[in-house]
């Protein structure tokens, strides 16, 4: 599986689901060995690599809850016997109860800035981006749309550490030009700021500074700011989602904005019933995601090294579509897209 390519998000469902499942198997394998929790707790579910021999098999693998998750010390979750490689480390935000943390391999991280830039690359307008990006550096979404938009071969400044009091975003966007601008639609949770805030401030914004393409994440654009937006002139607006365990593990659809299509490599995304079976197309359910994959620098998957993950509901439901999208994707999509 390579997790450059954009031909995986096009595929056919079952070859991809093939690679999928070789790379499941492959990490269910590696966890096994090296991480007790996960020796134990797929023990006790009577699951090893051999048992798996379909997707659907999964659902022998029990849902890990949010709650299990904080109840588990960082680092029992990643391998041991080796030394180990954190690269990243970045928090949740905490919306459900403690804060729980992450840890990305250099060979993790390169595969999710890998695949965020592959479901990013083909909704670029422009080759090389120029880009203010507009997240703060201390959560997730900050560097992962930096690294990302680099491998595109963009250049990207990044807004400063200060408060907004301090030294207003669009103070600081007046100190660049650029074509592209990272930014949620509207702040989360009383932090930062969105566009939808600054297009208050400042109504004229993208088209004074020639804004071809707006890109943000997590469900956060409205209506209102995607047709503000494209009537100042944005010619590609790209809507991430994911969770903060994960990174982004899926992106807007060119062709309809309110369906996400998976990113399936570098994460194994499912959407699963009450007993924790993958739902039919067209059926709703709780969406659970794995860390699937790290990345070579030739893009092949491999092991992914850092924090182990199996099928940890992210506390967001979803309808599930599986057929082929009019935008020409296979990737499954995540509509409906809520708060469970
Ligand atoms: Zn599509």
């Amino acid at each position: 599986m390579n997790l450059i390519d954009s031909a995986l998000d096009a595929a056919v469902p079952d070859a991809r689901e093939a690679m999928l499942l070789l790379a499941l198997r492959r990490q269910i394998a590696f966890v096994r060995a090296g991480v007790p929790f996960w020796r134990a707790r797929l023990a006790g579910a009577g699951v090893n690599e051999n048992s798996i021999e379909s997707l659907a098999d999964l659902r022998r693998i029990p849902i890990l809850t949010k709650d299990e998750l904080r109840s588990v010390r960082p680092a029992a979750l990643l391998p041991e016997g080796r030394s180990l490689d954190v690269a990243i480390c970045r928090w949740t935000s905490g919306t459900s109860g403690r804060p729980t943390v992450s840890f990305w391999s250099d060979t993790d991280w390169a595969a999710l800035a890998a695949s965020t830039a592959r479901m990013l690359g083909r909704q670029a307008p422009m080759p090389s981006p120029i880009a203010f990006n507009g997240y703060s550096q201390f959560h997730l979404t900050g560097p992962l749309y930096h690294a990302a938009l680099r491998r595109l071969g963009g250049t990207v400044y990044d807004r400063s550490h200060h408060p907004e009091d301090l030294f207003p975003t669009l103070r600081q966007m007046e100190l660049f030009d650029f074509d592209t601008l990272v930014l949620p639609g509207r702040a989360v949770r009383g932090k930062g700021i969105g566009l939808g805030d600054l297009m208050e401030l400042d109504p004229d914004l993208l088209a004074r500074h020639g804004v071809r393409w707006w890109i943000g994440s997590s469900g956060t654009f409205d209506a209102e700011s995607l047709a503000w937006a494209r009537a100042q002139g944005v010619e590609s607006i790209s809507n991430g989602y994911g969770a903060s365990e994960f990174g982004l593990f899926s992106m807007s659809c060119a062709r309809n904005p309110a369906h996400y299509h998976a990113g399936q490599g570098h994460v194994l995304v499912e959407v699963v019933d009450s007993s924790g079976a993958l739902v039919q197309n067209g059926q709703p359910g709780r969406i659970v995601v794995t860390h699937l994959c790290g990345m070579t620098d030739d893009g092949q998957a491999c092991v992914h090294g850092g924090t182990q993950l199996l099928r940890l509901a992210v506390g967001d439901g979803a309808t599930l579509l599986t057929d082929p999208c009019e935008c020409g994707l296979t990737a499954p999509r995540l509509c409906n897209v809520h708060r469970v």
